[in-house]
């Protein structure tokens, strides 16, 4: 998704595979000077020259983008982006229940460790979780 663009910044939104949105800032050079004219960093734990960034070309250079590309560059101030649509869920019936429900309360902790790439080092996690069931009739 196209955030900021000007002649030499454009600035991108895409969403990591854990959901999370990162920004990408395309810094782009004279070709005829630099041999590296595209600057490409992300806000994701790569930082430069990620997947991200690479997503971000390629949306850049797909004709069909072009027509909404080519809109921004006309608009001086980057045009809000519209909030995404809330997905309704279907409404499930009402439903009379004349017992009362039998609580089941489950506790769990689990301990492991996991490679942290912030630090570069292995982290130990401790996360404790708890499931509430009801069970319903006789
Ligand atoms: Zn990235």
């Amino acid at each position: 998704m196209l955030h900021h663009l000007s002649a030499e910044l454009v600035q991108t939104l895409c969403r990591g595979s854990s959901l999370e949105i990162y920004t990408q800032t395309l810094k782009l050079k004279d070709p005829e000077k630099y041999s590296q004219f595209v600057v490409a960093k992300c806000t994701c734990p790569v930082r430069n020259n990620c997947k991200h960034c690479a997503a971000a070309l390629f949306f850049l250079q797909a004709p069909e983008n072009q027509p909404s590309i080519l809109a921004a560059l006309d608009v001086p101030e980057p045009t809000p982006v519209p909030a995404p649509a809330i997905e309704h869920k279907p409404s499930l019936p009402e439903r009379v229940v004349d017992y009362f429900p039998l609580p089941r309360l489950a506790l769990a902790s689990v301990e492991y460790s996991a490679y942290e790439p912030r630090n570069g080092r292995m982290q130990r996690h401790l996360k404790h979780r708890d499931a509430l069931a009801l069970k319903y009739g006789p």
